[in-house]
Order: C-alpha cells, then sequence, then structure tokens
C-alpha cells in the first residue's frame, strides 16, 4: 500500500534517474492527457508532497497520486517491465532509463506554476522540508470530536499517512482509532511518533514499526483474529471512515489499545 514513505522513495529514485537530462520520450496514457508530448525537454526534478508526485519537465508537471496499487517502477534500456504493458498511465525515458508509471490513481498535467491547485490543500509534509508539528498539531485539534484513526489520514492536516500507518500508529500510542481527537492524551507523542516512523521508513522497501526486520514488521495491520504480539489478545478488525463511500478497514489490540 503506498503511502509517504513510498512516493517519498519513488520521487528520490525517479530524480536521481532522470533530473537534468532530455525526455527522449513521453507517452501519457490517460485520455484528457493523451496529446501532451514532452520529450526534447529538461526534466528539472521529481519530487514529493504527502502521497502525491510532482516531476517538474520544461514548464510543465506531471502530478500522479499512486492510491492503492499503483507505482512508478524504472527500467534501464531495453530491460523487460516488470509489470504488463496494458496497465502503463504514464511512460517517460531518457537515453538511459524508462520509467513506467503502473495504475496510477491519478495522473495531470499543468504548468508547473499551477500545480498548486493540485497539492495547496495539503497539510506540512512528514517527509517535506517543509514539515510543522505545530501547524499540523493545530490543523488536528480543530475538529476535537473526529476520530483519531480519520484525522490521522486526512491529508488537509498532515501529509504522508495512509491506512498502514494509522492502525500502527494508533496501537503504538495504545488508543483506540476511533478515540476522538479531543481525548487523545499527549497528541503531540502521537505527532511526534508519526514523524519518526515515516522517516524511518523512508530509505527501506519495507515498512517496520516493530523494530524487527524480518519477520513481523507490523504490529496490527491486516493481522485479524491473529494474537498480539504484546499480549497474546485476537487483533480485531473494523471499518472506519467519514461516510459509507470513504470506509477503509482497520486493525487494533482490544487490549492494548483503549
Ligand atoms: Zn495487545
Amino acid at each position: 500500500m503506498p503511502e509517504g514513505d513510498t512516493v517519498y522513495r519513488s520521487a528520490k529514485q525517479l530524480n536521481a534517474a532522470l533530473a537534468g537530462t532530455v525526455l527522449t520520450r513521453c507517452d501519457i496514457r490517460v485520455p484528457a492527457f493523451a496529446t501532451v508530448d514532452l520529450s526534447g525537454e529538461i526534466v528539472r526534478n521529481v519530487a514529493s508532497r504527502g502521497k502525491h508526485l510532482l516531476m517538474r519537465i520544461g514548464e510543465y508537471t506531471i502530478h500522479s497520486h499512486l492510491k492503492m496499487e499503483g507505482s512508478w517502477r524504472l527500467f534501464r534500456g531495453e530491460q523487460r517491465w516488470s509489470r504488463p504493458a496494458y496497465l502503463a498511465r504514464g511512460i517517460l525515458a531518457n537515453s538511459e532509463y524508462t520509467a513506467v508509471g503502473f495504475e496510477l490513481g491519478t495522473l495531470n498535467v499543468v504548468r508547473t506554476d499551477e500545480e498548486g491547485s493540485l497539492v495547496d490543500h495539503l497539510g506540512p509534509d512528514l517527509l517535506g522540508p517543509d514539515w510543522d508539528a505545530e501547524l499540523a498539531l493545530a490543523n488536528l485539534r480543530e475538529d476535537p470530536e473526529r476520530e483519531i484513526g480519520l484525522a490521522l489520514l486526512d491529508q488537509r492536516n498532515l501529509a504522508g499517512i495512509g491506512n498502514v500507518y494509522r492502525a500502527e500508529i494508533c496501537f503504538l500510542r495504545g488508543i483506540l482509532p476511533t478515540t476522538p481527537v479531543g481525548d487523545v492524551a499527549n497528541l503531540e507523542k502521537t505527532v511526534d511518533l508519526s514523524y519518526r516512523l515515516l522517516h524511518a521508513n523512508k530509505d527501506r522497501s519495507t515498512r517496520v514499526t516493530t523494530g524487527n526486520l524480518r519477520r513481523d514488521t507490523l504490529w496490527v495491520y491486516g493481522r485479524t483474529g491473529k494474537p498480539c504480539f504484546r499480549c497474546g489478545t485476537p487483533i480485531g478488525h473494523g471499518t472506519l471512515g467519514d461516510s459509507e463511500l470513504t470506509l477503509r478497514d482497520t486493525w487494533w489490540c482490544p487490549r492494548c489499545q483503549s
């Protein structure tokens, strides 16, 4: 599941492969932008903003969001792609690499001076140069009745947390995802933990919250009915959302979290 750490790492790898080079191929396979051709333009940089990826090329920005299944992958020269070509939504190449965006949830092309229209709604980015813990706290506290599990996922409060981290953060802080923000003791510690977890994982391919890099890497995410690593109680599972349409799965330990 792509979260802020995945997008950060993708941006870093894409930036290393493409920045400062001329595009030799630009193939956008999304109807609205199918005629866009940025080949011949120089890639200025590739950056992440929360879970959004921004590829700045010439005077334009290709903006993408990975959603549930998306990924950007890099291939060298004629190397065979690791996923089927019909899933490709964007293909960019220079003389050495081909970057392919598979199953992207969103893909837009805008002028770079207008990219704010796509990302300005985001709160401070946990992995960004603009990280501001005080502002993230203030954003969260604006709605004290809201469940912490929803508030942490709301990218307008702070950007980068997805479904895996919200479950793990709530476990590590000993709070149920349904606890109202106003009832969370030491909310600043929850924000600080979020920052530390994303940073600890930003350069590795396996996401780890337990400290064990080899196995049992997550405390509760996806572990329905399995024994809690701390207390042995079966892990609970349910859904949480602002409405029926936005329900997402979540997990918790009924004993360790209250
Ligand atoms: Zn437990």
